[in-house]
């Protein structure tokens, strides 16, 4: 989508400081270009990283220049697939933790098994 180049820019109070010109919509938003806007891009940043398989988005759209926005876009996708990978990279994790668990607990076992055993055979020689 391309942002209308006649469209008056939006304004944002300057109580953060930023000159005029960093509020201007119609500008692309990496603050080292300012070329005019000609793509809108919807950011859509997760609302939460925790181990869960869905999640819900909060969407902010930026203008970007064309040289800028195809690297948004990839930016945007790759943030978005990372989050998708959480769930599953957790859970792999906490199934090669639980798998881990098992193990020690079982080797314990064993050594508990063979210390007792060793006892028995010194009292045998
Ligand atoms: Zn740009």
């Amino acid at each position: 989508m391309t942002l209308p180049c006649e469209s008056t820019p939006a304004r944002v109070s300057v109580r953060d400081g930023l000159p005029d010109a960093a509020h201007d919509v119609r500008r692309c938003q990496l603050p080292s270009c300012r070329a005019l806007a000609r793509r809108r891009i919807e950011i859509e940043l997760p609302a939460a990283w925790e181990a869960s398989a869905t999640y819900t988005v909060l969407t902010v759209a930026v203008g970007a220049c064309f040289e800028h926005a195809p690297e948004l876009e990839r930016r945007v996708a790759a943030m978005l697939e990372a989050r998708a990978d959480l769930y599953n990279l957790l859970t792999i994790v906490d199934g090669a933790v639980r798998v881990e668990a098992e193990l020690r607990a079982r080797l314990d076992l064993l050594a508990g098994s063979a210390a007792r055993s060793g006892a028995c055979g010194r009292r045998r020689r």
